[in-house]
């Protein structure tokens, strides 16, 4: 996995500023080389909103399988962190802003 670069200059974004910029609404980011603003593509957001939803559907299921509430307040914290981490990795960019559906 690696993280994503700019469309233009082939810069490699840190996973700070994908990070910060993933809570920001509007997820542009500006090229610290060239410039440039990119967007998050319409199918890595879609991956991404999937991906933020996986934790809490993990431990209902866990929770209907008759898993201790506390430990699936453990487990879904584990996964959200574990998520979080991952999410900047999942992004590809393109310099041009896509409709969100
Ligand atoms: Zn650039």
């Amino acid at each position: 996995m690696e993280l994503p670069k700019c469309c233009k200059c082939n810069h490699k974004f840190s996973w700070r500023s994908i990070f910060r910029a993933s809570f920001k609404f509007r997820q542009e980011i500006k090229c610290p080389e060239c410039g440039t603003k990119i967007y998050p593509t319409m199918k890595s957001r879609q991956k991404i909103s999937l991906m933020t939803n996986i934790p809490l559907i993990i431990s209902f299921a866990l929770l209907a399988f008759g898993l201790p509430f506390k430990f699936a307040i453990l487990i879904f914290l584990s996964l959200t962190v574990l998520v979080m981490t991952l999410i900047p990795f999942l992004y590809s960019f393109v310099d041009k802003e896509e409709p969100l559906w």
